[in-house]
């Protein structure tokens, strides 16, 4: 499969504007998929956000398996990232960000605390790579309570904050950060889980690839879904056995690997299949063999 690089031009502009909005703002909430924390990462994000405090939610933890969700959560920790699991549909974890936030901007609050200020409204931006939810975070924060403050003297017209219940501003815009396609295994931890569209890859192979990737770590979660008698060492087969028992063939009785392929990636991205997260911080999930393409 070839690596997708979809980005340079208009990126570079989005590079820009955000870098302009976060002089708006205390703090970054940076969003990620539980079940992919390396590859829904921007690679220049650290560069991106230098000095702003950071805040990372791990999204669609409803997803990712809860075990391996740990070893990130204490893996950032590790690396003093404030990281958050939570699921945006749900809302589950959201109320962890408002202390993690005052933890992060205390300093600052003291000292406006220590000038009179008694009300502190945190202001902050959503940034993420498509897909994460991003718009399903805001639009969860801002839940009962839509009403958009105006305007302020200073700043740009255009820029909108949403009120949420918890004292904190958000800009109505999330940055949108592109991916890093730094191999084949990061391009299809991506495109697995939906935040490279179909459209521009070949469903099929891709399909055969999440077997692969399923079959070496979640080869039971397959085995109980699709109610096979054994994983095949060969993930075609495994496809094939799949593919039958959900009666994807065409005449003649052969495969009819369009088809499976919308309902496996389908089924695996809504979560279907398991709790399954593809990718741990020792890296041990990831196969090595596979070249970079350029
Ligand atoms: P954006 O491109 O980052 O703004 O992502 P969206 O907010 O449009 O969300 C992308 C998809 O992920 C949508 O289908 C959402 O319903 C779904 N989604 C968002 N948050 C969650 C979550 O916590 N769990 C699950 N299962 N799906 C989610």
């Amino acid at each position: 499969m070839a690596v997708i690089n979809w980005f340079p031009g208009h990126m570079k502009k989005t590079q820009r504007e955000i870098k302009e909005n976060l002089k708006l703002v205390d703090a970054v909430i940076e969003i990620r998929d539980a079940r992919i924390p390396r590859s829904s990462a921007n690679p220049d994000i650290d560069k991106l956000c230098e000095g702003k405090p950071r805040i990372i939610l791990l999204n669609k933890s409803d997803l990712a398996e809860p075990r391996v969700m740990k070893m990130w959560i204490n893996h950032l920790t590790s690396e003093n990232v404030k990281v958050i699991e939570v699921n945006c549909l749900t809302g589950k974890g959201l109320n962890q960000i408002k202390p993690v936030l005052e933890g992060l901007l205390k300093e600052k609050h003291d000292r406006l605390k220590s000038k009179g200020l008694v009300k502190i409204q945190m202001r902050v931006m959503v940034v993420g790579i498509p897909n994460v939810g991003k718009s399903t975070f805001i639009n969860k924060m801002a839940k009962n309570n839509i009403a958009k403050t105006g305007d302020r003297p200073g700043v740009t017209k255009s820029k909108q904050w949403i009120k949420t219940k918890m004292d904190i501003e958000m800009m109505d815009t999330p940055g949108v950060l592109w991916p890093k396609f730094e191999d084949e295994n990061t391009a299809l931890s991506l495109a697995f889980t939906g935040a490279i569209k179909d459209e521009i890859m070949d469903i099929e192979e891709l399909s055969y690839n999440l077997v692969k990737r399923l079959q070496n770590h979640y080869g039971d979660k397959l085995k109980d879904r699709y109610k096979l008698k054994e994983i095949n060492e060969d993930p075609l087969e495994t496809l094939n056995d799949i593919a039958r028992r959900r009666g994807c063939l065409i005449k003649g009785g052969e495969i009819d690997y369009n088809r499976i392929a919308v309902i496996l990636l389908d089924e695996f991205r809504g979560g279907k299949i398991g709790n399954i997260s593809l990718e741990r911080p020792d890296d041990s999930f990831e196969e090595k063999e596979e070249e970079v393409e350029k």
